[in-house]
This record gives structure tokens, sequence and C-alpha cells, in this order.
């Protein structure tokens, strides 16, 4: 099939390459030129697993592209693939302005394209809340159109279940896949897409696959503040909480998945906080009391809390961070819990040193210069590109990742004392030893 993708940002970017790399010949359409120039040049503009090495092979057998005009992209396409950003406003609710923006250029683009090649299909699998496709995004493409949804062009919502890090795996063996089709036409569309890829498909209406995706975020924010919780006092009490969960989850009769409960680290990135703010923003305009959704981005900042309180009670001033995006395996740093956590010591005034080679790498192509050097100039001077810097400042040593390169290089009893914030591979060892603590035994 020929595909469009709008938004070259983690959704996007993944999507159009995986696309790309199953055999569809596709355009990836960003605002952003650093972003387009660096698909054009056959690297990502994300790190994650593999993404490198697959944008190199399907720019570089012409599978895949990437341009800024929006006509080009649907002239030359059967399907719109949107990934465009859905953040959180100030006040927890959700902005669509990105959304609105791009549909409204797909809708011109469209009224363009009529009478030329088939039917065209838009689907947008940005995250957003049930009911924006019926009641904001349709009545947008009708209008610019000048057609009938489902009719003249098909619509459906197809929403994201990649995690950041494996996103690559993920696409190719996926959890499950959610049309959520106007019409059974546009659910073919997009199942075209996919056709071979395991998992099982739901086709549902629409704002049933837009409410799929909160139910899946808001759960897995739930888990994880479960399970910190739960390692918290089990750490209080002398239990290892990870003994503990791997008896709770064995338990498959209760049909447990194991995945988001491991005791570890805060939890954030640019889905599970701003899912969770917009959900319970719409259940409060709606009048629906959820005390349960609305205490798990609080749960969240207390265990961020016990993080700093373990630094405090180590009593030492040079401070070292080894991690900073989001979670390991990608350079992301929207709501990174570790970057609030950089930020608290920051403000306190500890002095503090910063190792994180994602980052590294990413600011070094460019990817995401702008948003360090912009939204976090308090911590690109921080911001340290080998692992031995770090050590070697640091009286005190915060580890927030599993990256082998910094897992080697960890020295043993005490100088620096680690805190450890992810329970590494080798906490078992670590834990009889002096100047070692682990925030999730
Ligand atoms: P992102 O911010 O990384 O990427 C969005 C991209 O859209 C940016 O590159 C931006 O320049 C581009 N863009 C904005 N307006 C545009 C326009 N008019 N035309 C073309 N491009 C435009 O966002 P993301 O993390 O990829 O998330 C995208 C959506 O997918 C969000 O709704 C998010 O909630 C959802 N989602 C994200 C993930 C994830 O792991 N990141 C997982 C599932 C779902």
């Amino acid at each position: 099939m020929r595909v469009s993708v709008f938004g070259l940002g983690y959704v996007g970017c993944v999507s159009a390459a995986c696309l790309a790399g199953k055999g569809h010949e596709v355009i990836g359409v960003d605002v952003n030129q650093v972003k387009v120039d660096l698909v054009n040049d056959g690297k990502a503009p994300v790190v994650e697993e593999r993404i490198g090495e697959l944008v190199g092979e399907v720019v570089g057998s012409g599978a895949l592209r990437a341009t800024r005009d929006v006509r080009e992209a649907i002239m030359g396409s059967d399907i719109s693939l949107v990934c465009v950003g859905t953040p959180s406003e100030p006040n927890g609710s959700l902005c669509t302005t990105y959304l609105e923006r791009v549909t409204e250029e797909i809708g011109a683009a469209l009224a363009d394209r009529a009478g030329r090649g088939g039917r065209h299909t838009v689907v947008f699998r940005s995250t957003m809340l049930p009911g924006t496709c019926a009641n904001l995004l349709i009545p947008i493409l009708e209008k610019y159109v000048g057609g009938t949804a489902g009719v003249d062009f098909g619509v459906a919502v197809n929403p994201e279940f990649l995690r950041e890090g494996t996103s690559v795996r993920d696409f190719f063996d996926p959890p499950k896949t959610v049309v959520g089709e106007l019409d059974p036409a546009s659910g073919d569309a997009v199942l075209g897409l996919y056709e071979g890829l395991p998992g099982e498909v739901f086709r549902v209406p629409v704002a049933t696959a837009e409410a799929i995706k909160y139910a899946d975020n808001a759960f897995h924010g739930l888990k994880i503040g479960f399970a910190n919780e739960l390692g918290a006092v089990c750490r209080a009490l002398g239990v290892d909480s990870h003994q503990v969960m791997d008896v709770f989850l064995a338990d498959r009769k209760l049909n447990i998945s194991p995945a988001y409960l491991r005791p570890g680290f805060a939890f954030g990135g640019s889905c599970l906080p701003k899912d969770l703010r917009s959900l319970v923003h719409a259940a409060q305009r709606a009048d629906v009391s959820v005390p349960l959704l609305s205490h798990v981005l609080p749960s969240n900042s207390a265990h961020l809390e016990r993080a700093v309180e373990l630094v405090e009670r180590a009593g030492k001033r040079r401070v070292g961070l080894f991690g900073l995006s989001f979670k390991p395996g990608t350079d992301d740093l929207r709501e990174s819990p570790l970057v609030e956590l950089a930020e608290r010591l920051f403000g306190k005034g500890y002095d503090l040193r910063i190792h994180d080679a994602n980052v590294s790498l990413s600011r070094l192509l460019g990817a995401n210069r702008e948003y360090v050097e912009t939204r976090l100039p308090h911590l690109a001077q921080l911001l340290a590109d080998s692992v031995d810097e770090v050590l070697d400042h640091a009286e005190v040593c915060l580890v927030g990742t599993r990256d082998p390169a910094v897992l080697s290089a960890l020295p043993h009893g005490g100088d620096p004392l680690l805190i450890d914030l992810v329970r590494l591979p080798d906490a078992d060892t670590r834990r009889a030893e002096p100047g070692y603590v682990g925030l999730a035994w």
C-alpha cells in the first residue's frame, strides 16, 4: 500500500520505518525540518533499539522518504496515519491543537485529490479522548473535503500500543491490534497495513478504540504505582519485594501479567502521566468521582520523593546520576522522572553530573538538541558524555539505567556510594556490600 505518516516522532518514525520494512511505500511528513532531513539521510530522529538500522535500510531501498509537503504526501498515498503529539494542557486536559492543525491540512489536500485515485482513508494513531474523532476531527475533514466521512473518504482510529525502547520489536509482534472503524471499508484499509502480523485483532466502534488506549495506560500507571508502593512497604519491613512479586506473579490462575509489576523507579514519559491527567480531568468535568485513578500520579510523586530522601540521607554533596531519559532504551526526555529527580537535586544545591548514553547520542545527531537546550538548559551543562567523568566526580551515585556500559563500570565497596533505582542485575550480591542502597529491594 502507499502510506503517508504524519508526525515523525516516536510513534510516527517507528510506524513509518516498520511499514516500509513490511513492503509498503511510505512517505513521512513532519513540520520539523531537522526530522525530515534526518530521515532522508537514512537516520532515525529518535533513539530506539533497531530503529537506526531499519531507517537506513528502508530509506536506502527507496521504501521510505520524508517531506514537509502535505499535498505531495496525500497525492501519493491511499492511507494516512496521523501520529502527531497530544500533550497535556496546563490544567491536565488533552491538547488537540496539533491534531486539529494536521487534520485541516490533510482535509485541504484531500479536497485537491478528489476524483484522482481511489478512496483515501485517514487513520488516527494519536492518543485522544473518546469522542475526539467523531466530534472534533471528522467535522474538520468533512468541512475541508466537502464530503461525508465513511462515504467519500475513510476514517479509522488505530491506537498505538508500542513501548518506547522495544517499539520495533513490538510492531512486528504486537500485543493486540485495535481498529476503531467508521465503516467496514475503513477498517479493511487499516488491516491491510498489518497483514501477516501476529496478535488478536479487535474491530470496534471509533470511540471504543479511543477509550481502550486510556484503559491500557491508566492500568499500567496503576500497576507501577501498586508495585512501587508495595516495594516501599516491603523495604521498610525488611522484606525483598522482588521475591514477593516473583511468587505473586507466578499465580497464573488469576491471569496476572508480570509487565509493570516489578518495583523500580517512578514512571514517566510522554504517555502515562498525561493520559492519566486527561482521563481524570475528563472524569471531573463529567462529575464522575475517580478517587483511585486520581491518586495514581500522587503515588508516583511519593515514590520519586523516596529517591530524594535516600540522597539526603547519604549526606554527600557531589552526586552522580546515570540515566536521564524516562526509561532505558530511549532518548525520550518528556516527563522523565529522572529529569524531575535531577531538577529536585539541582534545586537543593547538590553538585550534580549526569550521564545517559542515549541522550548524548541524540544530542550529537541533533534529534533532541533543541529540547535539551530550550527546556533543560540547567541540566544540559551537567551532562557528561562518559561514565568515568560521573564516577570520578561523585561521592554518591544514583543508578537509573541498566545500560551495560554503566553496569560494568560501577564499582563495589562504597566509593562512590550507590543508590540503585532500578534493581541492578547483581543487586543480591551488592546488598551485602557496604555503600549500597536499593530503592526497590
Ligand atoms: P512526538 O512529539 O514524538 O512526535 C509528534 C511529531 O508530530 C513531532 O515530530 C512534530 O513535529 C510532528 N507534528 C506536529 N504537528 C504536525 C503537523 N501538522 N504535520 C506533521 N507533523 C506534525 O509524539 P509521539 O511520542 O510520537 O506521540 C504521538 C502520539 O502517539 C501521541 O498522541 C501519544 O500520546 C501517542 N502515543 C505515544 C506513544 C509513545 O510511546 N511515545 C505510545 C502510544 C501512543
